[in-house]
């Protein structure tokens, strides 16, 4: 059984069916199968690859940390509607100091799924156990390369203090026989280039999964971009964001913020998933002229990949899809 699954097994699998159906048929739900809740705009590190670097974002996102009410009002109208929320986008949602509450919260009001990407900073075992006991369904850890990498890139986290707290929380579920919170490793392809066994076999016995991401292009940097033809994307049958002052931006990848569908501190989810904007911004999508939308020109989704590297990781074959004309160095 997919971990992922376990407690709404029913809901997991029609989550799975809408998520890959909904896009495909230009279909719009009465609520998006997914919502991405900002705890956080703001993040304590300052890895060189991020987009929070970028004086667009500086100067155009708002640092600010989600209200436990407007968390509340938004749980509120969609639980039993929406089958799972994700608690991160631009910052690090563990800084929210209503983290474990929101969790606790979103659980008990019945929403199948709560996950989040975090930059492992705050979570030790304390706060480990605090969200498990709230329901927390799965984190995902971003952990970019190991030892010297990981401490240049992750400064000034060190790479043994989120080892032996990732040890420590697999000794924790072993000992009490949780399956979840699952836990998820994710890692930019060039930070683990050199030795992609090496970081395998490190963390592969304590999570239930390690995963890495070719690095786009999030200083937006590059130049000679190509772009998938016939591109038409998914995401705005999927999911919908509400950042952490409580605008709802165009989508995940919108990270400045720039197209502004409404706010959630005075409209409803369901009126701004249905309102003539969005309508707009998928019409423009199935007339295949996405390209006049600023943040889809900047966006990885429509960017052309290649197979352009392969790596042997523990034995096995694995197939780096880079985005064409982007150079894999951090
Ligand atoms: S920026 Fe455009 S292409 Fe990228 S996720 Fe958003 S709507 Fe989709």
């Amino acid at each position: 059984m997919d971990k992922n699954a376990l407690g709404w097994e029913k809901g997991y699998q029609q989550y799975l069916q809408d998520w890959r159906d909904l896009p495909r048929t230009r279909t719009v739900r009465d609520y998006p199968p997914q919502v991405d809740l900002e705890l956080s705009s703001v993040c304590n590190l300052k890895c060189p690859m991020c987009f929070t670097l970028n004086d667009a974002f500086k100067s155009g996102v708002r640092p600010a940390l989600m209200k436990f009410g407007l968390f509340a009002k938004v749980i509120d109208e969609i639980a039993g509607k929406v089958h799972k929320i994700h608690l991160s986008l631009r910052g690090e949602p563990t800084l929210n100091p209503d983290f474990i509450e929101c969790v606790a919260y979103a659980k008990r009001k019945g929403i199948g799924e709560v996950s989040t990407v975090t930059n492992g900073s705050r979570l030790d075992m304390d706060f480990f156990v605090a969200a498990a006991q709230a329901g927390m369904d799965r984190f995902s850890i971003s952990v970019d390369g190991l030892e010297a990498e990981y401490n240049r890139i992750r400064a000034p986290l060190a790479f043994r203090d989120i080892l032996q707290n990732i040890r420590q929380i697999h000794e924790y579920k072993t000992r009490h026989g949780m399956i979840k919170p699952v836990i998820k490793i994710q890692a930019v392809w060039p930070s683990i280039r050199a030795n992609p066994t090496e970081f395998y076999r490190t963390f592969a016995p304590y999570v239930d999964l390690v995963s890495f991401n070719p690095l786009a292009d999030w200083r937006h940097t590059d130049s000679n971009i190509e772009y998938e033809e016939d591109f038409s994307c998914s995401t705005l049958y999927q999911r919908l964001v509400v950042g952490a002052d409580g605008r709802i931006i165009m989508c995940i990848n919108d990270e400045y913020g720039e197209v502004l569908l409404g706010n959630a501190r005075t409209q409803t989810i369901y009126e701004v998933w249905h309102s003539p904007q969005m309508a707009r911004i998928r019409q423009l999508h199935a007339e295949g002229r996405w390209q006049e939308m600023e943040p889809c020109l900047r966006c990885l989704l429509p960017r052309k990949t290649e197979r352009s590297e392969t790596a042997v990781v523990d034995d096995r074959e694995v197939v780096i899809e880079n985005y064409t004309n982007r150079l894999q160095t951090l």
